[in-house]
């Protein structure tokens, strides 16, 4: 099992595929794009499967997520899910994507067993898409998120980030599209891991003030307190229900006392904490040769060492030094 010293078990895996994105948005990088890491410093499709197996066959994994960057640009994807989903036991496999693409893969996707996807949709206005994530790919993400909803991926979820003065006015806007098409919501509170260290505490939209937005329009009743487990999303029944949308208010309303998620990074360093400021090299004791007892116990003291929490709210908080799109969001 991968417990922390707080008793807390790590049991949802995020892996990262590849730090390169095909968008720009401006609260995860400039609009110039990053130094992406050399392709012989990413884990081979491989060496990914063995790890993710050894997560799955010997350490608790029960949740799989497959991440970026943008995962969609890792040509071997469909390879690695199916190789995913042929654990045992099997694992829940899910994929967090721009969408970018998606149209194309979804069916694809579907049929390497893929249970599920997250498409991040920030604005329904090709304007500001454009103005935010600096490409004018609005018309393919919404193309890839009807294709994945043919493809059955479903609940289909869409993650948007509101970003004031930019698309906070499409609070409302965004939970109709969903709510028509029967995806899930989940607005997402900007987090300080851009890689341009913008982020600003009184420049976020909180997580009351999304739901402030929302129930001027809506009426909102908390769901399933109870059963929210480890679950990031704060989820709301909409006018009664059975739909629903979800808030993540990682910086306002922090849940690491329930956390069981740990990453791997594309170049093979385990993160116990989206906001770890230390990683444990599995790559380098892989490529050394390590066998998979070593490889597994080296990643059960990675995460005995998670911190209680991700100390935003502390004065000595430090963003880390990798950006969202590195590690893997
Ligand atoms: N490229 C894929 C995508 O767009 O979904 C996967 C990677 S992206 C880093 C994963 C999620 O992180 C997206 O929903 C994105 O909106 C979110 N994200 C990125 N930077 C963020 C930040 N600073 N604060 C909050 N969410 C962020």
């Amino acid at each position: 099992m991968l417990k922390d010293s707080f008793g807390r078990v790590a049991t949802d895996l995020r892996v990262s595929l590849t730090d390169k994105c095909n968008l720009r948005c401006t609260y995860c990088m400039p609009p110039e794009g990053l130094d992406w890491l050399p392709n012989a410093q990413l884990l081979t499709a491989d060496e990914i499967v063995r790890l993710v197996t050894i997560g799955v066959e010997r350490l608790g994994i029960t949740e799989v997520r497959y991440t970026g960057g943008e995962p969609l640009l890792r040509r071997e994807l469909v390879d690695i899910v199916a190789r995913t989903v042929a654990l045992r036991p099997k694992p829940q496999v899910s994929l967090t994507t721009n969408g970018i693409g998606l149209a194309k893969l979804a069916g694809a996707l579907a049929e390497a067993g893929l249970d599920r996807v997250n498409v991040s949709l920030d604005t329904l206005d090709r304007e500001t898409f454009k103005r935010l994530a600096h490409r004018d790919r609005f018309e393919d993400v919404v193309a890839g998120l009807e294709a994945a909803d043919r493809a059955g991926l479903r609940p289909v979820k869409v993650n948007a980030v509101l970003m004031r003065g930019i698309n906070d006015h499409e609070a409302v806007p965004l939970l109709r599209f969903c709510l028509e098409r029967g995806y899930e919501l989940r607005f997402i509170e900007q987090m300080p891991l851009d890689a341009q260290h913008g982020w600003n505490r009184a420049d976020m939209v909180t997580a009351d003030e999304i739901l402030t937005l929302l129930q001027a329009e809506v009426d909102l009743c908390a769901d399933d307190l109870e059963e929210r487990g480890s679950a990031p999303a704060e989820r709301f029944l909409v006018d009664g229900g059975p739909a629903r949308v979800g808030v993540i208010g990682s910086v306002t309303r922090p849940f690491c006392g329930a956390c069981d998620r740990v990453r791997l990074t594309a170049d093979g360093q385990i993160r116990n904490c989206l906001f770890a400021r230390e990683e444990s090299d599995l790559k380098a004791a892989l490529r050394a040769g390590a066998g998979d007892d070593e490889l597994a116990e080296r990643w059960i003291a990675a995460v005995r060492g998670k911190r209680a929490g991700h100390g935003i709210d502390d004065p000595s908080f430090l963003q880390p030094s990798r950006p969202m799109s590195a590690i893997g969001g």
